[in-house]
């Protein structure tokens, strides 16, 4: 599941290319990725002769500006993925195949293609079909609850260590939990919170008002530094040649290495917590 460092880059990505684009048409063979509005028309005539004025991230959202003052939300979900391509729709196996070979091997999926006036196209790949996209005036999008009711983003320059601390004074629970429930902290899943907390030595399953000022500078420190490095890595979820592992998929710390050995040499051990699979390492992570 993409987590903010995934669709960071991806917005990265796609900036430079899409910017200043106007969206011509807009075609699938899944009408059900339209949830506002539903029908195809109508999410067709709210997209179809706008700009694109800004690509940006909240969360894991991926939010298009369209001039003027509209958005385009993507939620790409558990396997979708935004790309840049050029696809044709081939009516004899119905299904979109790339127009040249040296398509990423991620476009083998698309299901929503998105035309622009440069004769580029918007693609989602997305083999579940999980995703999910909205378009509407941009007051109406930002104010819909997925994105009102949002905690702050990790790497925002206003989100400091005071207002990070802030988030903590009254709140009881887990710390992975609590690092992984969007309303609290925005962008964070399974596989981050784990990295986060080895980087910060605390134990998933830590009582969040058991913490103190010196355990939250380090927590905050650690989060911010695990996903501005996954970005900068190019986060993960990318193969190689022969699937080869890339990006932050070959430096992970704890996560998915059940039985493995932390940077440090200890075995990595796997619990439950809230029903997802939490890897830590039971020698240096600190329980509170
Ligand atoms: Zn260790």
């Amino acid at each position: 599941m993409p987590e903010l460092p995934e669709v960071e880059v991806i917005v990265r990505e796609l900036r430079v290319p899409l910017m200043g684009r106007r969206i011509d048409d807009v075609r699938t063979d899944w009408p059900k990725y339209f949830h506002l509005p539903k029908s195809e028309e109508a999410f067709r005539s709210c997209v179809k002769g706008r700009r694109i004025e800004a690509v940006r991230r909240r969360a894991k959202y991926i939010l298009i500006h369209l001039s003027p003052s509209h958005l385009l939300l993507v939620h790409q979900k558990i396997s979708g993925r935004l790309q840049m391509g050029r696809w044709s729709w081939n009516p004899a196996v119905s299904r979109w195949l790339p127009s040249s070979s040296d398509a990423p091997p991620s476009g083998r999926f698309i299901h929503l293609v998105f035309e622009l006036d440069n004769g580029e196209q918007l693609g989602l790949s997305d083999l579940r079909k999980f995703a999910k996209v909205m378009c509407g005036p941009e007051r109406d999008i930002l104010n819909l609850p997925e994105l009102r009711n949002l905690g702050p983003e990790p790497l925002s320059p206003r989100f400091t260590f005071a207002a990070f601390e802030r988030l903590f004074h009254h709140k009881r629970g887990n710390l992975k939990e609590a690092l992984m429930n969007p309303a609290f902290i925005a962008g964070i899943g399974n596989l981050y919170a784990d990295e986060i907390l080895y980087t910060a030595l605390l134990h998933p399953l830590t009582r969040v008002e058991h913490m103190k000022t010196p355990q939250l500078s380090t927590l905050y420190h650690s989060m911010r530094t695990v996903l501005r490095k996954a970005i900068r890595l190019g986060a993960t979820g990318r193969r190689g040649p022969g699937g080869a592992r890339q990006g932050y998929d070959r430096v992970l710390l704890v996560y998915g290495r059940e039985g493995e050995r932390c940077p440090r040499g200890h075995i990595i051990e796997r619990i439950k917590v809230g029903g997802r699979s939490a890897y830590f390492c039971p020698i240096e992570q600190l329980r509170l």
